[in-house]
């Protein structure tokens, strides 16, 4: 196994070529420039101007494939579930769910969404420490698959909303089952001092206290440890220890029928060595397989994040020690994970001839008025000037959902590529409709 790659931060940057040779739906036309899914981005943007995303239905539709299919190889019937926050849009989730794939909300807003885009309440889990007494009860009008509880508090709370309205709630609790997963402290989510789960210590009596509810049936155990995790390590830890849960649960004489494995399988940003399906199916079979229970997936970041891109144009190259500034039309207010994760995304010049020339230094940064606003340091990229336009690589995950419209900035288009064809799937937001719903108090425009 390939463990020792986790934070190599010493290897050089891939070039612009290395980039596009690793990632299937991207491609460069000497005439067109770069291509997604066999579309000039060129004429995205020409049409929808910059920043805009813009998604790759064909990578949706074949990782999803790659990973059921990787289960079904192990055995394992594919329960998955999209995790919702990795990318809300009505078309995505309209898009997996055609693929059978259920969600993952984190929310009252993502069920919803989830609904609207059609998927059905029963292929939805509700995940999350603080869901409100008004989300479990959209839940359970909902009728949705499971909520995974992640409290005592909790599960007293919904046992009490769903006697109310004469409902069982489904419930899986949401076991903590402190394991490093290695990632970016802000990521991780299995140890036991962050907020997520209960300590594997005290399952085995809310579990029992959970039969013994009324309005509560208890169905099994889910985790979640973290995201982008690149080793299985981790999961085979996580896994084995909710192996000797669920053991303990039956020795109890409980009934288990499901683990729900979570999601966090990586993807490659910087050339990064990642674990595959396979492998996390192998994992999820090894550990859990002779268990006699439904397992579950709930991934986000790798069936989406290579699935989009953000298009950009260059404003202006600040010339400046010691290396010049490649000030971006996209800011941290449209793709923040640089600002906030000091993540680590790719970025190509959609221009072949611009793409060829020889690599210079240079910091690549956003307008807005924030030195986070920065999307690479010292980065080695074909030196470029005032109109080029670049895309931003594996943005399709925490990328759009993170945008906000902080200096007055507008949300951005965002396009959908599908089989040669593309499509607007959110124009670009008006700057009036930046303040449509504000409003100024009435004695405020009275003046003198
Ligand atoms: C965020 C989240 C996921 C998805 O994580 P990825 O790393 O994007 O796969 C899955 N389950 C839960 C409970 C989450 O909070």
């Amino acid at each position: 196994m390939m463990d020792m790659h986790v934070t190599d931060t010493d290897r050089p940057d891939p070039s612009v070529m290395e980039l596009i040779a690793a990632r299937p739906s991207l491609s460069m036309h000497a005439m067109d420039g770069l291509l997604l899914d066999d579309v000039p981005l060129n004429a995205i943007a020409d049409a929808q101007g910059t920043p805009c995303w813009v998604y790759s239905a064909g990578t949706f539709r074949r990782r999803y494939r790659l990973l059921r299919d990787a289960l079904a190889e192990a055995g394992i019937a594919p329960h998955i579930h999209f995790a919702v926050k990795a990318n809300d849009h009505l078309a995505v989730l309209r898009l997996l769910g055609n693929e059978g794939a259920g969600a993952d909300v984190v929310s009252g807003g993502e069920l919803s969404r989830a609904r609207a885009a059609g998927i059905p309440g029963e292929r939805i889990v509700f995940s999350g420490v603080g869901k409100t007494a008004a989300e479990l009860t959209l839940a359970l009008s909902e009728g949705i698959a499971q909520i995974n509880v992640e409290s005592a508090e909790e599960l007293e709370m919904l046992s009490a909303i769903a006697c109310g309205m004469g409902r069982t709630a489904r419930i899986a609790l949401r076991v903590n089952p402190d394991v490093d997963a290695g990632t970016h402290p802000k990521i991780t989510t299995g140890l036991a001092d962050n907020k997520f789960g209960i300590q594997a210590g005290d399952v085995p009596a809310l579990y029992a206290r959970a039969a013994s509810l009324p309005g509560i049936e208890p169905v099994g155990l889910a985790m979640h440890i973290g995201s982008q995790i690149n080793v299985m390590t981790p999961f085979l830890a996580a896994f084995r220890r909710m192996a000797i849960l669920v053991q303990a649960l039956r020795d109890q004489g409980l009934t288990v029928r499901l683990v729900d494995c979570g999601g966090g399988l990586g993807i490659d940003y910087r050339g990064d060595v990642t674990s595959t399906p396979a492998a996390l199916a192998g994992a999820m079979k090894a550990e859990l397989g002779g268990l006699d229970v439904q397992l579950v997936l709930e991934p986000g970041r790798w069936l989406a994040g290579p699935a989009g891109v953000l298009l950009s144009s260059v404003v202006l190259v600040k010339q400046s020690r010691p290396r010049p500034f490649v000030v971006l039309d996209a800011a941290m207010n449209d793709l923040l994970r640089p600002s906030l994760y000091e993540a680590w995304h790719g970025i190509v010049p959609l221009s072949a001839v611009e793409a060829a020339h020889m690599p210079i230094d240079c910091d690549v940064v956003g307008p807005v008025c924030e030195t986070g606003d920065t999307f690479a340091r010292s980065r080695s990229l074909p030196p470029l000037q005032g109109g080029s336009r670049v895309a931003i690589l594996e943005a399709g995950a925490y990328g759009a959902v993170m945008s906000s419209t902080y200096n007055a900035r507008p949300l951005a288009a965002q396009v959908l590529v599908d089989d040669g064809h593309w499509a607007v799937i959110r124009p670009r937001q008006t700057v009036d409709a930046l303040w449509r719903d504000e409003v100024i108090p009435p004695h405020l425009t009275r003046q003198g």
